[in-house]
């Protein structure tokens, strides 16, 4: 019994629609999978439509772009409600902030003598929460570049010509923001960040858990971070981290949890619904509108 909690879909940067991930994850024989989609929910109410067709279980999520000392961190919510008001607020304004950059991307492209225009992005990426693989597609589609990767190294990497930095959350609003609407917080691919000393920090404010298993950890950084979760309490997840189709090979089935490390998880997540409800038990009674208006 294995599971994937990493899977992005085309609701984000992913290629792949929400049946079309499923469908690749019953192939791979998993029985369970999460959506992690970026800076949005919206994905997972089809996605567990497809996992209830395929008879998977599904766990939702989303991957929240944050910063810890002006660096970025990728922190995942696991079993948040997603009608929660104030995350869906916060989501729509990362949207913005990712739709805006898009532009200022385009822009600078422009200025550079690439015709491309904003709308050929916006269309490629048919989504709320665009993102640079969108630029790089549309760039390779206009002919501008022969493939992802070039669109990446010449234009879109971190201090590129095109590259725009993109405003955060902070890492610990981000966790209260999980918290507050029900879900699990963790650190997506740590090993991504070249710096161990952003953990504690995150352990301070509240982390539940750590990606140790991921496609680009090596089996000593894996064993690295499950040391690290065990000797702090923390959870252990770890997925695939499948865009589809942007990196030519499919990721999905190079990670493959043991199902019980979602079973733990789901039990925080309860844990974690127990004590918001017990809080808003906690708070005195409203007011009732019927009766002032008596006085
Ligand atoms: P963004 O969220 O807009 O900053 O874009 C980040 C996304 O770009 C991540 O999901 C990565 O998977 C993807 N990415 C980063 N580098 C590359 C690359 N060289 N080729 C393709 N995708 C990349
Ligand atoms: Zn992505
Ligand atoms: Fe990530
Ligand atoms: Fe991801």
């Amino acid at each position: 019994m294995f599971a994937d909690l990493h899977l992005h879909t085309n609701f984000s940067d992913g290629t792949y629609t929400p049946e079309e991930l499923a469908a690749h994850a019953q192939r791979h024989g998993l029985c369970a999978i999460a959506l992690t989609d970026h800076d949005t929910v919206e994905g997972c109410l089809r996605m567990a439509l497809a996992c209830g067709q395929a008879e998977m279980e599904f766990v939702p999520g989303a991957e929240l772009t944050a910063e810890l000392a002006g660096q970025e961190l990728h922190l995942i919510g696991y079993y948040m409600d997603s009608a929660n008001a104030k995350l869906l607020a916060e989501l729509a304004k990362f949207q913005t902030v990712r739709q805006n950059r898009i532009r200022e991307m385009v822009a600078r492209l422009n200025k550079l003598n690439i015709p491309l225009e904003a709308a050929a992005v916006f269309a490629i990426a048919n989504c709320r929460s665009p993102g640079r693989p969108h630029v790089g597609r549309a760039l390779v589609q206009a002919g501008f570049c022969s493939n992802l990767d070039e669109a990446f190294d010449r234009f879109l990497k971190r201090n590129r010509p095109a590259w725009v930095p993109k405003s955060k959350i902070s890492a610990v609003d981000a966790i209260a923001l999980i918290h507050q609407a029900g879900g699990v917080a963790v650190m997506a691919h740590p090993g991504l960040n070249h710096n161990d000393d952003l953990i504690p920090p995150l352990v301070a404010g509240g982390l539940d858990g750590l990606e140790c298993f991921h496609t680009k950890h090596s089996p000593t950084a894996t064993e690295r971070y499950l040391d690290f979760a065990h000797k702090h309490g923390l959870l252990v997840t770890g997925g695939s981290d499948c865009h589809g189709m942007n990196k030519g090979q499919p990721l999905i089935g190079s990670v493959k949890l043991p199902y019980h490390y979602v079973e733990a998880l789901k039990s925080k997540a309860n844990e974690v619904a127990q004590a918001n409800n017990s809080i808003a038990l906690a708070l005195p009674p409203m007011p009732n509108p019927l009766h002032s208006a008596e006085r």
